[in-house]
């Protein structure tokens, strides 16, 4: 099958989602995000979904053959016919080359892995300093939603607070798992010339604009 095969890659708070449904629409590809695809697996208890219930019940790592299994079956429905954007997988190098194996089989191979770079931090910016309401949960942020008085809320007077994930130093740790985790991964697609790396700071647009420029 002749069909445009990207990864999207990106730390967390580099706004996977947000492109990845903007690139989707503008050129017609499937966007496959695997959380999703865990979340249906599970729902409707197909056999790969049971089979990794068993490992996430024990607090285990689902095995790649079955994350890859579980994504081979989602990329031969016919919405992938036109092309596909592939989101939250390969996390892992290991991954990544069972994919390669797994499409050769096709005579297929990835087009391109998209690289959405956004530095530490902007991220830290992006996803640390957030805080909230105890009362009605408003949500703040130290830089771009100060309230007017520190530590309390505009709308109620409520205490605000921050969750652990906010905190700076758990964004930085985050970071760090995804950095240690994918630079093998981002090194392996640069080797075989199919990195391409995009801006990721900026408004959602312009790194959509960027990104087109490239699929
Ligand atoms: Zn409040």
């Amino acid at each position: 099958m002749d069909r445009a095969i990207y990864i999207l890659l990106g730390a967390p708070g580099a706004g996977k989602g947000t492109l990845a449904a903007i690139i989707s629409k503008e050129v017609d590809l499937a966007h496959i995000a695997s959380g999703d695809l865990f979340r249906e697996a599970l729902s409707k208890g197909t056999d790969l979904g049971v089979e990794a219930k068993k490992y996430m019940d024990k607090g285990e790592l689902v095995p790649d053959q079955i994350t890859i299994n579980m994504i081979l079956d989602r990329i031969a429905r016919p919405d992938c016919d036109k092309g596909l954007l592939l989101d939250g997988f390969p996390r892992t190098l290991e991954q990544a080359k069972a994919l390669d194996e797994a499409l050769a089989k096709n005579g297929e191979n990835v087009t391109k892995a998209l690289l959405i770079d956004v530095s530490t931090e902007e991220v830290v910016r992006r996803l640390g300093g957030r805080w909230i309401c105890r009362d009605c949960q408003t949500p703040y942020h130290e830089v771009t939603m100060r309230p007017k008085v520190e530590g309390t809320c505009d709308k109620c007077g409520g205490q605000l607070y921050q969750r652990d994930d906010d905190k700076e130093s758990t964004v930085r740790s985050r970071l760090e798992v995804y950095t240690k985790q994918t630079k093998p991964l981002i090194d392996y697609y640069g080797k075989i010339d199919k990195l391409a790396k995009v801006n990721g700071e900026g408004e959602s647009e312009e790194v959509a604009k960027r990104l087109l420029a490239v699929v």
